[in-house]
Parts: structure tokens; sequence; C-alpha cells
């Protein structure tokens, strides 16, 4: 497939079974649930003007893979007022406080554990889901 071929012109014409069968089927489900989600609320506050850009904040904690997420944003916004908008990623780091370190510790992967070995830490960033901005026309 070919994200930005311009060939899928409605959302119901485009058949996702082919996706779901593989062990990403459920992964890219959950990016397109999304992306539905944020088309559905730029165009409801755009209120009719072309969306442009939208600017998303995503936590590395939230499992969204940012290639997915633009596929589906592109593919979600097909037919509606965000069609063709551009997509700009804020992609933040998994951060927690770590009691036993006192202080924040970047996680080398998603696993809310600090690199000291302690559980007892606290998300700081990384859950992060946000529409931060969008540009209309
Ligand atoms: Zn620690």
């Amino acid at each position: 497939m070919t994200p930005g071929s311009g060939a899928l012109r409605t959302w119901e014409t485009v058949d996702l079974r082919h996706l779901t069968g593989s062990t990403a089927g459920e992964g890219f489900m959950h990016e397109l649930a999304i992306a539905e989600n944020i088309v559905d609320t730029v165009c409801t506050r755009a209120a009719g003007r072309p969306v442009r850009r939208v600017i998303l904040r995503i936590g590395a904690l939230t499992a969204v893979l940012p290639d997915t997420m633009r596929f589906c944003f592109e593919l979600a916004a097909t037919g509606t007022a965000a069609h063709g908008a551009a997509l700009d990623l804020d992609l933040r780091p998994a951060v927690v406080f770590c009691r036993v370190c006192r202080s924040e510790r970047r996680l080398p992967d998603l696993i809310p554990l600090c690199p000291c070995g302690s559980a007892d830490v606290t998300v700081t960033t990384g859950r992060e889901l946000d529409i931060v901005a969008m540009e209309v026309a």
C-alpha cells in the first residue's frame, strides 16, 4: 500500500480485513481508532473549514507508532475536512520519577521500571496523547 497515493476516496470503500490477520493487526486498529477520533474532533472544531495541519503529542508509553499513526490519519481524513492535512507529531519519551534514585529517569523501553531496577516510579511523561493544535484554512 502507498500512503499518499490519493486513490482512497471514501472511508467506506477501504477494506481493512487484510490488515487484521497479522500480529501487527491489533496495533494498526489501535492507531486507526485513535486517528478516526482525531479526525472527528478536528473536523468538528474546524466547523466546515478545511483543516491544514494537526499537531499531535504522542507519549512513548501509548504504544502508538508514528509511521502507523501518519498512515491511519491520512486514511481517516480521506473525504473529510481534514483531507490532506499535515500531521505533525510531537513525540515524548517515557520518563519516570524514581523514588529510589530520587530523580527523573528516561526509560530505555516501554516498561515503567527505572533503569536502577526499582518499580517504585511515577510516570512523568510518556502517556500523552493529545491534539496540541490545529490549523484551518
Ligand atoms: Zn531508580
